[in-house]
């Protein structure tokens, strides 16, 4: 009776959900939002809910243990890279990884790529410790991937493998002549396979295809560790929370906790290649509605680097009551999140691994009856 009941009072909770598009944090998957409801007054028959549990005892080891190993698994991460989980989010990391790696070589000079708002945040954060250079002309607009070219003597060359508010995804991983190449996947981390060996450090504020707010993972290969300037705060110092498995302070238990539970949901789902083939579908759809729509719909991103992701669009060429109109109707048909960043205005619709083909279908035919009542206005 008292599962009954607890059955009842999920699809209770459940009902009345809406199809979030938010770009993060940004929808989790129901089934790992019943596990944590399960769990919440007592985790696993221990007594106590993961918020209330030591970092220290053996049932967080666990915990935290098993998100490592799920994402190791997951994006078949190679035994020379540690997996650590830090807070500060996506912006502490912008610091962190200049304070870390800066200094690998005596000029202090690290390569930028600038794509949109995040890398161009990451560089200005890095030349407070050492010299960012941008690596291509300089563009007032981001909607497409430069052409670059990487100094030897780079420290590393950083890019943002998607950035969230302008929609523009890189697909190839840049040649960098051996050059530690570090990049920001905060928003398409999990979404598409990719060769981690690659890449000197990845890091993924895990709120929008991970988990929830509150941790950051950093990927890194091992000899990439103990490079850090000496006024590096030790909470961000990567050696000193590799060597602690990421307990040299509190970390966000709660945090990593979700990230565990969504990895294995993940998993259970068939793992990255069956996410990026459900990403493919759902992005395909929404790009082809806006492709066909003779205009009224538009991405201003090249096409051979728009986001799986995060599809940004203007209505009408960007007409501000008609975009108001389109927001108030999604609204009120159940959809959310699908307002463009405060910077560049417009829509945005965030199609993250929890977002369902239907989901995405809802928002197309949506669209296409919209674009029917209103092309002719
Ligand atoms: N990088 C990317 C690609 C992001 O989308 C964001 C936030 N949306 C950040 C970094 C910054 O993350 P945070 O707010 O966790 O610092």
């Amino acid at each position: 009776m008292d599962c009954l009941n607890q059955r009842n009072g999920l699809l209770k909770a459940a009902a009345g959900r809406k199809v979030n598009f938010n770009a993060g944090p940004s929808k989790l998957p129901l089934p790992v939002l019943e596990r944590v409801q399960v769990e919440m007054m007592n985790f696993d028959g221990k007594g106590l809910s993961v918020l209330e549990m030591s970092h220290r005892s053996t049932e967080f080891a666990g915990i935290l243990n098993d998100a490592k190993n799920s994402l190791r698994t997951l994006l078949d991460i190679p035994d020379n890279y540690k997996i650590i989980f830090l807070q500060g989010g996506g912006c502490g990391q912008f610091s962190a990884v200049a304070m870390n790696l800066i200094a690998r070589k005596p000029g202090r000079t690290a390569d930028y790529i600038v794509t949109g708002t995040w890398s161009a945040k990451a560089a200005k954060e890095a030349e407070k410790y050492g010299k960012a250079r941008i690596v291509h002309p300089k563009s007032d607009t981001y909607t497409k991937i430069p052409q670059c070219t990487f100094n030897e003597d780079a420290s590393y060359v950083y890019y943002c493998a998607n950035e969230t508010v302008h929609g523009v995804e890189f697909v190839d991983v840049p040649d960098t002549k051996g050059v530690p190449i570090v990049t920001d996947m905060s928003s398409n981390i999990l979404s598409r396979p990719v060769d981690v060996s690659k890449f000197g450090v990845i890091f993924a504020g895990a709120q929008k295809n991970i988990g929830c707010a509150g941790v950051t993972v950093v990927i890194i290969r091992e000899d990439l560790l103990g490079l850090a300037v000496p006024e590096c705060p030790s909470v961000l110092n990567y050696k000193t929370q590799a060597d602690a498995n990421s307990l040299f302070n509190t970390p966000s238990c709660f945090g990593i906790y979700i990230m565990g539970l969504v990895l294995k949901w993940a998993s259970s789902f068939g793992g990255v290649s069956r996410l990026y083939k459900q990403n493919c579908i759902k992005s395909d759809l929404l790009y082809s509605a806006i492709n066909n729509s003779n205009g009224f719909y538009s991405c201003p991103v090249d096409e051979n680097c728009r986001s799986m992701m995060n599809v940004p669009f203007r209505i009408n060429g960007g007409d501000a009551a008609l975009e108001k109109k389109f927001l108030e109707e999604t609204d009120s048909e159940n959809m959310m999140g699908l307002k463009g960043h405060r910077s560049v205005g417009g829509i945005r619709a965030s199609l993250y691994n929890s977002i369902t083909i239907e989901e995405t279908e809802q928002l197309v035919d949506f669209m296409k009856d919209f674009q029917q009542r209103n092309c002719a206005l």
